[in-house]
């Protein structure tokens, strides 16, 4: 009781210190002003904040939290808020603090010719992809959410996306970054090196930290040449056996120039056809299992279209492939690339659906779906598999819809237990729980079963060096009890 009142307490006078340095505009108390900032994506939770914070210099984020850390005062770090696994909405007791990065949206320096740029944490991913574009470069990370999510939310979760086969995840797409710890002090690691070996890497703790060891508050990002050429083709295969075999095809026969694999089975077509409009059956026949994919050239009359042909001619010869369009322009790439994005919306109209975010070795996604497959029909008989994602990372999304006319209540009951079935296999196959969407709260604790305990100990002590007072969105990642 003394201590509700004391954190209380605590609020308030942070609240009122607070809207004295930020002014009216940089404090949000309202119900209806918070509530775009509590909404939890997956819908698993009923977040409530005491009150969101909108710093827009690196001052003021650091002004915020040396106050917090004085009063002890929580705070959750919030970039778009496309997060899926409740990493950036605070718990549902309305005492812990949003601290809203979206003002910060800066693009501080674009160096072409270092192949950087130097950018604020709350600038959208779209803005950033279009700014590079305007100075003839690509920043290749591309995901569902980018016209929402921000690269402050992207450095923390380490966001995968479509191009991670050929650039990488974001951890690799960082030089450096300005870091405000938990005690207010600010770190300037904006160093645009490609060589730097002066000892730990520190900006690779908090790319993927999810807002538990401080505030990533800028970043130097690289760049790359923009392609001259792209080829995307859609392809039906017999199996997710034949798409390996055909990704070791591709890689090798275009010299690695592989921006992106998607595995899609039918059923994810067939709903996306059904719930989405504007999506339309790219071949004649139905295949249980279609490849997504693009390759790249750096300069026009490469020859990647006759390349891409013939790499399909000679698996159709050998039953790899059974049919495959190539798409004959940008706008018909576009609209394969819709289908791909239309599934993730068509399923919430689908029914309820049990997510997994799961990777296992690149060789192993055939075996792992075949066995992944069986053990959750036999304890859901009726469940409607549809898993899929990234096949070239090793990444798939494991996602399970109801079973027609079945209660969706009913059936979303069994999340953890289905989870903990898959989550068994995944372990047992060498592969990770969370392949890019972090721990956040759904996942912390899953986490600790399959973590070495030293592994477990290595993280809580760099959360305790961090953060001694526990005020960097605690709960989240790593539990300390
Ligand atoms: P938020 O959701 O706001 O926050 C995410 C985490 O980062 C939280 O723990 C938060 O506390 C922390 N955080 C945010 N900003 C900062 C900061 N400046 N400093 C410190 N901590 C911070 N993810 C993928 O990896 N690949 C995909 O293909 C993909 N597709 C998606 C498609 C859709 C339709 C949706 C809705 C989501 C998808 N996601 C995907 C998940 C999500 O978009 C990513 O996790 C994204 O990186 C989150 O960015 P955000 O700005 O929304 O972060």
């Amino acid at each position: 009781m003394t201590e509700n009142k004391d954190s209380r307490k605590a609020l308030e006078t942070f609240k009122s210190r607070l809207r004295e340095k930020l002014g009216e505009k940089g404090v949000i108390d309202d119900a209806e002003g918070k509530a775009p900032f509590e909404k939890e994506w997956r819908g698993r939770y009923e977040p409530k904040a005491a009150c969101v914070v909108r710093p827009t210099t690196t001052l003021e984020v650091s002004e915020v939290l040396a106050l917090a850390n004085e009063l002890s005062v929580p705070i959750i770090p919030q970039g778009g808020n496309t997060g899926l696994v409740a990493g950036g909405v605070p718990f549902e007791g309305g005492d812990e603090v949003i601290l809203s990065l979206g003002r910060m949206n800066r693009i501080r320096e674009i160096d072409a010719q270092n192949f950087t740029m130097t950018v604020e944490a709350g600038c959208v991913l779209q803005t950033l992809q279009d700014a590079a574009e305007e100075a003839d470069r690509l920043f290749p990370l591309s995901l569902g959410a980018e016209g929402t999510c921000q690269i402050g939310g992207n450095l923390s979760t380490n966001a995968g996306g479509i191009h991670v086969i050929r650039y990488g995840n974001t951890r690799d797409l960082v030089l450096g970054l300005e870091v405000v710890l938990p005690d207010g002090r600010i770190w300037d690691g904006l160093r645009g090196l490609r060589k730097d070996n002066t000892g730990y890497d520190l900006k690779q703790l908090f790319v993927g930290g999810e807002g538990t060891l401080g505030v990533i508050t800028a970043a130097v990002l690289k760049l790359f040449p923009r392609p001259a050429e792209s080829v995307t083709a859609f392809i039906a295969v017999p199996s997710p056996s034949a798409a390996l075999t055909l990704l070791g095809r591709m890689r090798a026969g275009t010299g690695d120039a592989l921006k992106a694999f998607e595995l899609i089975p039918r059923r994810a077509l067939e709903f996306a056809l059904t719930y989405v409009e504007g999506t339309k059956d790219p071949l004649e026949d139905p295949s249980d299992w279609y490849v997504l994919t693009e390759i790249t050239a750096g300069r026009r009359g490469s020859g990647i279209q006759e390349v891409m042909e013939e790499i399909l001619a000679a698996a159709f010869e050998e039953e790899v492939v059974s049919d495959a369009t190539i798409a004959a322009s940008e706008g018909q790439a576009g609209e394969l690339w819709f289908i791909r994005e239309a599934i993730v919306e068509a399923q919430i109209h689908a029914g309820g659906s049990i997510k997994h975010d799961v990777s296992v070795p690149v060789s192993s996604v055939p075996a792992f779906l075949e066995k992944a497959v069986a053990l959750v029909e036999e304890m859901v008989p009726g469940i409607r598999p549809v898993p899929f994602g990234h096949m070239g990372d090793g990444n798939i999304h494991f996602n399970l819809t109801q079973p027609e006319g079945a209660d969706r209540a009913a059936f979303l009951a069994r999340w953890e237990e289905v989870n903990d079935a898959v989550h068994n296999l995944v372990h047992e196959m060498g592969g990770s729980i969370s392949a890019e969407h972090g721990l956040g709260r759904m996942k912390a604790e899953e986490n600790e079963r399959f973590k070495s305990d030293v592994e477990l100990e290595m993280m809580r002590g760099l959360k305790r060096l961090f953060d001694p007072k526990g005020i960097m969105n605690p709960g989240k990642v790593i539990r300390l009890d």
